[in-house]
């Protein structure tokens, strides 16, 4: 990944001016389409200490098992089960979540980012992120991305 992000900080990209983005916590990331939403081990301390539950508890209740690791329940409409009139766990919420939608998947071309700028009405708005903000948000998420293509779809 070393070598993939130094190369995209030298290449030209659509973001070298930076994007601005701002939450508005509509959902639209968290509802519908089915999705994996992967956490760690630190994380699933955090959001169960965050919601006052023995972290066992929430691992039965709120969790499934990926091949090897754990992922965040959805509810029968595919919404993440934390989504009820906005993020409940918004400060603990997942790296994956924190980073979106500065994701490698969603970076590395115009034609995948215009794909999710049509669905996230957050792109555009508030905050400029710039070129290195975003390489930092592509970087921390990366490893997350490559956990997901083996324990998914591996
Ligand atoms: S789709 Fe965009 S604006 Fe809506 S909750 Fe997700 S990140 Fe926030």
């Amino acid at each position: 990944m070393d070598s993939l992000l130094e190369s995209m900080k030298t290449r030209p990209y659509f973001f070298d001016e930076g994007i601005r983005f701002e939450c508005r916590r509509c959902g639209a990331c968290c509802t519908g389409e089915p999705g994996v939403v992967y956490v760690n081990d630190r994380e699933i301390t955090e959001i169960s200490d965050f919601m006052e539950i023995p972290r066992q508890v929430f691992m039965e209740r709120c969790l499934y098992r990926l091949k090897t690791s754990y992922a965040i329940r959805e509810a029968d409409d595919g919404r993440c089960i934390f989504f009820e009139n906005g993020c409940a766990v918004y400060p603990v919420r997942p790296l994956q979540c924190r980073t979106f939608p500065f994701w490698f998947q969603n970076m590395r071309s115009l034609y995948a980012w215009k794909g999710v700028a049509v669905v996230c009405p957050g792109i555009g708005k508030g905050h400029l992120y710039s070129k290195e903000a975003i390489l930092e948000c592509i970087g921390a998420s990366y490893p997350i991305y490559e956990i997901l293509v083996k324990e998914v779809l591996g």
